[in-house]
């Protein structure tokens, strides 16, 4: 019998060659094959080396995708086999990424597994707009959230993010916009609410959208790559260009 090493699940980080770990990059090298999202980034999957194979099971939100059910065999029969198998997911694996699920089927299966924690889109998003996700005096508590589920759009704790100096970070939440911003108002949450749009962060193409909960709606509209959301805050040079013009006009 062969003993299979263990599936590798590997963070990609949200796209950037960048934000990959050593870690990561030492398991892209050494796999047989590479089972991948479709939110890993060109620069993360130019990584792989050329004789490597790799099984895009790519997913889109409300889009085609591949059945859970199929990763779950992909992954099954490939460790079966006694492959190195690495589970590469967009960002960390472990946030919105159906790590359980695929862990599950593969320890159903007499599987073993290791986790390689990659840089969550949050933190990048957070980044490039050049704030903290936390700060003293404003917020003690950092949310994640995602904008939708499986049955439609997810409910959360509205009362709880409508409060002033709230910092949440929404995943998957582009067509869901219009029904928190909708939630949050109805929860007292004020319209000029910091809200900023990051979209393909830590990209190339990455773009930045400043805007408050009253235009979140329809600036979320006008992504057309992944985004997130991050509740709360507005990115730091807009607020110190608006602080240097209000002294200016002082
Ligand atoms: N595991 C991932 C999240 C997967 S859920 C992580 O830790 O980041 C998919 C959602 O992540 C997308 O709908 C989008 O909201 C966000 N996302 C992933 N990559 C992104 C990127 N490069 N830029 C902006 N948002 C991204």
């Amino acid at each position: 019998m062969t003993i299979s090493p263990p599936i590798l699940f590997v963070g990609a980080g949200p796209g950037a060659a960048e934000h990959l770990t050593l870690g990561a990059l030492d398991a892209l090298r050494a796999a047989d094959v590479v089972v991948h999202d479709r939110l890993v980034g060109a620069e993360v999957l130019a990584l792989i080396p050329e004789g490597t194979r790799r099984v895009d099971v790519g997913k889109e939100g409300f889009g085609p995708s591949t059945a859970q059910a199929d990763i779950h065999a992909v992954l099954v029969a490939e460790g079966l086999a006694g492959r190195r198998v690495v589970r590469l997911k967009g960002g960390d694996p472990g946030i919105f990424a159906r790590l359980d699920e695929e862990i599950e089927a593969i320890t159903a299966a007499g599987l073993t597994f290791r986790i390689l924690p990659g840089l969550t889109t949050a933190s990048v998003a957070a980044a490039a707009i050049g704030q903290g996700l936390t700060q003293r005096g404003r917020n003690t508590g950092l949310r994640i959230v995602t904008g939708h589920v499986m049955e439609g759009f997810a409910e959360q704790d509205w009362k709880a993010l409508a409060r002033p100096g709230e910092v949440a970070a929404i995943y998957m939440a582009k067509r869901a916009a219009r029904f928190l911003q909708g939630r949050l108002m109805m929860h007292g949450a004020r319209p000029e609410t910091p809200v900023t749009i990051v979209e393909n962060a830590g990209r190339a193409d990455q773009c930045i959208r400043a805007a408050t909960l009253a235009s979140l709606a329809a600036s979320a509209a006008a992504a057309t790559g992944p985004a997130i959301l991050l509740l709360g805050l507005a990115p730091r040079a807009a607020i110190d260009a608006l602080s240097q013009l209000s002294e200016a006009q002082a």
